[in-house]
């Protein structure tokens, strides 16, 4: 068997040691009951929702606030819901899937 088998990792794989080292990449913490999140293909790991919405949530260009909900996107802006996103994209059809 000639084949190639790429391993992906650190460099600095800690030896035999099969523990996780699952970092939260918001706040630094070592959790143990981390979580991961695949986004767009990239794998993010998370100790918290907290974290993750930080991390994740996009802004709404209109207030500021995180959007947590499904929101609405206007040509790639978001917007918590379908108010800020008419005060600021004017008279546009918005799709408000908030209700
Ligand atoms: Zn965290
Ligand atoms: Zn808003």
């Amino acid at each position: 068997m000639a084949s190639t088998v790429e391993v992906s990792g650190r460099p600095d794989r800690p030896g035999r040691g099969r523990r996780t080292m699952a970092v939260c990449e918001v706040c630094g913490n070592d959790y143990d009951k981390s979580f991961e999140v695949i986004a767009a293909g990239q794998r993010h790991v998370f100790d918290s929702f907290e974290c993750a919405v930080h991390k994740m949530a996009p802004v709404c260009e209109h207030c500021g606030c995180k959007v947590i909900g499904h929101g609405t996107e206007v040509d790639g802006r978001f917007y918590c819901c379908a108010h800020c996103a008419k005060d600021s994209e004017g008279d546009v059809p918005v799709d408000d899937r908030v209700g």
